[in-house]
């Protein structure tokens, strides 16, 4: 059956069906808004993304639950950037009429059952007829303490760099895809189905650790070189350090050229944050708590700019980097 048969107000009830109750979303699903509440003290943060089939995804590299899921994660991953917690999500979605009702239900239930791994719930969002590509717009928004929130512009010359897990799974992932290439399943799984760092995110921030923070969509050098943007500063990053996963450095081993994707490749939604170097015991001790691996790649230095001291130890100065949506 197709979504068109089915009709706006048949695919919202359907939606609406699906989504379990949250004593803070006042009024969900079925009204001109939806009224929500978040806890006395706390700022709201608020996010949104769009996904639009052949920019940000392609139907045959991916299917319809991952991609339910990833529509989530991503978004989300922004309130992790900020020290928040994820509550609400609001999903406009414009469909081809061909899509399958199936197809829209799968997307649906991932969508859901990634937000709920996070404990946020769908509060609202629209659904309409796509002459063209599938178009998936997602607003995220979470709290945070008012005294816990972490930006991007408080980073200082002598703080450390860190990530967290690996970097430039996911890129390798993609270009597998684009040479027609069927990617290392875990690869794969990191490019299609990411994870939002809330739980590092969180404890960080509570801790007050952070001096900034921001997730990783566009690839190392392009987010730090946003927070340093942001913060005023320079930095340098240590090739050698930055954290590879067991499947991209078998890779690497015959494809050198791969290393590349570590420090330029998107879309890892990782956190990269600024700590002082004072509490790297600290950050260390924080993230065990939180079960992610985070790993010192840099310094922040007075001198503006970013250079990278590659695998050789040469002083590199990249000109551009990471992916721009409006570049050539
Ligand atoms: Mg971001």
């Amino acid at each position: 059956m197709k979504v068109a048969k089915f009709g706006e107000f048949g695919l919202i009830e359907r939606i609406r069906g699906a989504v379990s109750a949250e004593p803070a979303l006042r009024l969900g699903i079925g009204d001109d808004c939806a009224a929500v509440e978040i806890p006395p003290g706390e700022l709201l943060l608020t996010t949104t993304d769009l996904l639009i089939e052949d920019v940000h995804f392609r139907r045959q590299w991916t299917d319809w639950r991952r991609l339910g899921r990833k529509s989530a994660s991503v978004n989300i991953s922004d309130i992790a950037a900020m020290g928040g917690i994820p509550r609400f999500l609001y999903l406009g979605l414009a469909l081809p009429a061909e899509s399958e009702l199936a197809d829209f239900d799968a997307f649906i239930a991932g969508f859901l059952q990634a937000a709920g791994e996070y404990g946020a719930v769908l509060a609202g969002g629209d659904t309409c007829r796509s002459p063209g590509p599938l178009l998936i717009s997602v607003t995220a928004q979470g709290s945070v303490p008012a005294d816990e929130v972490v930006t991007r512009g408080g980073a200082r010359p002598g703080d450390l760099i860190f990530v967290s897990g690996t970097l430039g799974d996911s890129a390798l992932a993609l270009r597998r895809l684009q040479a027609g290439e069927t990617p290392h399943p875990y690869l794969a799984g990191r490019h299609h189905d990411p994870t939002a760092r809330v739980g590092l995110g969180r404890a960080l921030a509570a801790a007050c650790l952070p001096s900034a923070m921001i997730d990783l969509s566009d690839g190392l050098l392009a987010d730090l070189g946003h927070l340093l943007t942001a913060s005023g500063f320079g930095a340098e990053v240590w090739e050698r350090a930055l954290p590879l996963s067991a499947p991209f450095q078998a890779i690497m081993q015959n494809e050198p050229d791969v290393a590349t994707l570590a420090l330029g490749g998107g879309e890892d939604y990782e956190l990269l944050f600024t700590a002082p170097a004072s509490k790297a015991a600290e950050v260390a001790r924080v993230a065990e708590g939180a079960g992610v691996a985070v790993t010192g790649v840099g310094r922040i230095g007075t001198e503006p700019g970013l250079i990278v001291i590659d695998r050789h130890g040469r002083v590199q100065r990249p000109q551009r980097a990471g992916f721009d949506h409006f570049a050539d």
